[in-house]
């Protein structure tokens, strides 16, 4: 049985080359580590490489693979298990039972639609008819358009406003945090389309 995994978000640039798996092992450690770590997220390479990142910040795959990639679904040894991986695990929601007696509560950063729609006080619109308002192209809400920066560096941009009901799908790496025009189309500052869910 796997566990649901997290979107594989990172303030880096990612892995334009590598696609995020849905679901992983309940456990994994390199051959090296002394305790099993869980995991939060986890991508695969074209060549069949995957790379998990646990709870605790690792990462288990690629560079460690010379020392192997164990994955388990119950502890097979008598290694303990990080306690910074089972506690955000739980705490997150991905595993329901967490020690005994307690309730864990842990909140993954970025994982939530943003409180203001990403397109908010940018370019990133389509003006409509009139020139007042225009349609968001992050959220497709239409809201008026107003002139921002200041006298040096005049532009017009859409008013902040909260993301509609129709914000498109967030990129698997970097969420709605850099959304950007590329040939047209709403792109993750990645390259990642950002269409409708
Ligand atoms: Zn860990
Ligand atoms: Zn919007
Ligand atoms: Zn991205």
């Amino acid at each position: 049985m796997t566990v649901p995994l997290l979107p594989p978000t990172t303030y880096g640039l990612g892995h334009t080359d590598a696609e995020p798996l849905a679901e992983g092992p309940r456990f994994v450690r390199t051959g090296g580590m002394s305790r099993w770590h869980r995991p939060r997220s986890g991508i695969a390479f074209p060549d069949s490489r995957i790379v998990y990142t646990v709870w605790c910040g690792q990462q288990v795959g690629g560079l460690h693979r010379a020392a192997g990639r164990l994955t388990a679904e119950t502890i097979p040894d008598d290694l303990p298990v990080c306690a910074t991986c089972d506690g955000r695990a739980v705490g997150a929601g991905q595993e329901q039972d967490g020690p005994a007696g307690r309730t864990l509560l842990y909140g993954p950063r970025h994982l939530a639609p943003p409180r203001f729609c990403p397109a908010s006080r940018s370019s990133l619109y389509e003006a409509l008819p009139g020139g007042t308002a225009a349609r968001c192209l992050a959220c497709s809400d239409v809201h008026p358009i107003r002139a921002m920066g200041g006298p040096y560096a005049p532009r017009v941009g859409i008013v902040q406003h909260p993301p509609g009901a129709a914000l498109v799908a967030p990129c698997p790496f970097h969420r709605w945090r850099h959304p950007t025009l590329t040939a047209g189309r709403l792109a993750c500052i990645c390259g990642r389309p950002l269409t409708a869910p």
